[in-house]
């Protein structure tokens, strides 16, 4: 590469999952100018793993989700991270509010209801113009109607129905499934294969190590090939992009500034829908605008509850908590409310004590603001009410709040029924914002033969999971985005392959 090439600044904001992934490509095809910056003191965004009980826990992305066309799973197949969790998220108990545990025939009838064979729902949904939410009821209700499910009480089915609304909501990280587009649902593709994935006892860090090529290097801090290359407390507070120079300046919020001839936004939606009117000088392009405003991003929380030892039954993975409407009296209107959108506990593995919890919404975000006394409360009063064993005391405890913090507003992103009704999509996400210029200089072209013409550089451009077409609220999402962003770079300046890169060359 020529030495004009190498040296082209190029500047990433965010050091999650596509921050890294980019900013590792690009020294891959030969930049050498490459600084992420990060406004937390750590790396991964929402990945985030830590030490918990018996081993790590992920406070957020937890599963690769899926083998077929996964960009995660061919990384991590190569190197034999990944094992199947099994069917804890399907095996699981439904336990209602007077400790009864529905008996197997009722509950496996239910969650056959529910979990009609997504070729079904597929199809179907291609043609709903309304949400995820009246389909799924329409489609549960007309199930339960039929003779053969006659039997079950409609009571019950509620109560379960109910429940599993609450975990689709965890899935899409939506409010209510009223808000989720049906047909829009349709965009996000499945990875076929294992959904649920996991790092054995490493957590999904591992990636990042990956991804880096520090596995092999002794300090979990080492940054393998981004080593000096990401400033940690960072937080870029203006993105000047209308300069004469056609470079980008970047003003920090501790005052410091850096100019760039290409900056990668990665920051989620959650800071774009805060932030984006502040954070881009001159303002975005309507477009791009309609589409941080159309596209949605909500809020997912664990809550991991570690046990002297396993009080729940060998065979349990889990439990759902199905509330009877005469019980949620006792804790709606007090400062329980909360714990009605906590919908289930379920096994984590290679941690034999642990359980974790799953919030959903605006309980969710408020228990984000509790104070852990309150928290661990409210979980050991749902352990008691809903199991009829002696529960003990906790002997360790950790939530997400991914809401809270600044630097996420939230966990991932979905289409709603706004995304319908703007038009809009991951594709106007994506979009780089260009000024015109002469084509550059390639090191691949005959310089003899090339022509010097006029053409859009892109100068701001955009990673992250939510400008994913089909693989949004994933890492592998994240990913594949953040080397998308890379190539448009290579391919501006006529790079074609990408080059090793080892520590040792830098
Ligand atoms: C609870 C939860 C569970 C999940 N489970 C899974 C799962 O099992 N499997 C899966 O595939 N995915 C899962 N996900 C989704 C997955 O974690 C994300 O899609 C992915 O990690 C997003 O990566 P990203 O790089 O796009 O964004 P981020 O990880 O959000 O990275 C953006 C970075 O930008 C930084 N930043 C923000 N503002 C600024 C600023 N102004 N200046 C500088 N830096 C800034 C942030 O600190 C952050 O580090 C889960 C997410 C959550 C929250």
């Amino acid at each position: 590469m020529s030495r004009s090439h190498r040296d082209h600044k190029i500047v990433i904001i965010g050091a999650g999952a596509s921050g890294i992934a980019c900013a590792t490509k690009l020294l891959e095809y030969g930049f050498q100018n490459v600084l992420v910056l990060e406004a937390e003191d750590r790396l991964g965004g929402r990945i985030h793993t830590i030490p918990f009980g018996a081993n790590v826990i992920d406070m957020g992305a937890q599963w690769c989700h899926g083998e077929q066309d996964n960009i995660v799973h061919e990384l991590a197949s190569k190197h034999d991270l990944l094992e199947s969790t099994g069917p804890v998220y399907e095996n699981y108990q439904c336990v209602r509010s007077n400790r009864e545990v529905l008996p197997d025939n009722v509950a496996n009838r239910l969650k056959a209801i529910v979990g009609d064979s997504l070729v079904t729902r597929q199809l179907e949904l291609r043609h709903c113009s309304g949400s995820l939410g009246s389909y799924l009821s329409n489609k549960f209700y007309e199930m339960l109607r039929l003779p053969e499910n006659a039997d079950i009480d409609q009571v019950i089915a509620d109560e379960f129905f109910d429940n599993y609304k609450k975990f689709e909501n965890s899935v899409e990280a939506s409010d209510t499934l009223e808000e989720v587009s049906g047909r829009g649902y349709l965009n996000y593709w499945e990875c076929e294969g294992d959904i649920l994935l996991n790092w054995k006892d490493k957590g999904y860090v591992e990636l990042l190590r990956l991804l880096m090529h520090s596995r092999e290097l002794k300090s979990d801090s080492d940054l393998g090939v981004l080593e000096q290359r990401v400033l940690f407390n960072r937080s870029v507070k203006c993105i000047n992009w209308n300069r004469n120079d056609s470079r980008v300046e970047l003003q920090l919020t501790n005052g410091e500034s850096c100019l760039a001839d290409h900056v990668i936004v990665t920051v989620s939606l959650g800071v774009l829908k805060e932030q984006h009117l502040q954070l881009f000088e001159p303002k975005l392009p309507v477009a791009k605008q309609r589409a941080i405003e159309g596209l949605a991003f909500g809020t997912v929380n664990k809550l991991f509850v570690e046990f002297p030892q396993a009080f729940w039954p060998e065979d349990w993975t889990g439990f759902t908590l199905l509330w009877r409407e005469e019980d949620l009296s006792d804790i709606r209107n007090t400062s329980r409310a909360w714990l009605e959108d906590v919908f289930g506990f379920y096994r984590v593995s290679y941690q034999p004590n642990v359980l974790a919890g799953w919030i959903i919404n605006a309980n969710g975000r408020h228990m984000e603001t509790l104070p852990e006394g309150e928290v661990i409360a409210g979980c050991m009063y749902l352990f008691r009410r809903f199991l009829h064993w002696s529960i003990p005391e906790p002997v360790g405890f950790r939530t997400s709040a991914w809401y809270t913090n600044e630097h996420f507003r939230g966990s991932y992103s979905f289409r709603s029924m706004d995304t319908e009704r703007l038009g809009t999509g991951a594709g106007d996400l994506a979009q780089p914002l260009t000024v015109v210029t002469m084509t550059p200089q390639s090191p691949s072209r005959d310089k003899s033969l090339h022509q010097q013409s006029r053409c859009d550089k892109p100068i701001v451009l955009f990673g992250g999971e939510a400008t994913s077409e089909h693989y949004y609220s994933t890492v592998h999402g994240a990913v594949e985005a953040g080397w998308r962003e890379a190539k448009r770079l290579a391919d501006f300046y006529g790079l074609s392959g990408a080059v090793n890169v080892t520590k040792s060359q830098l």
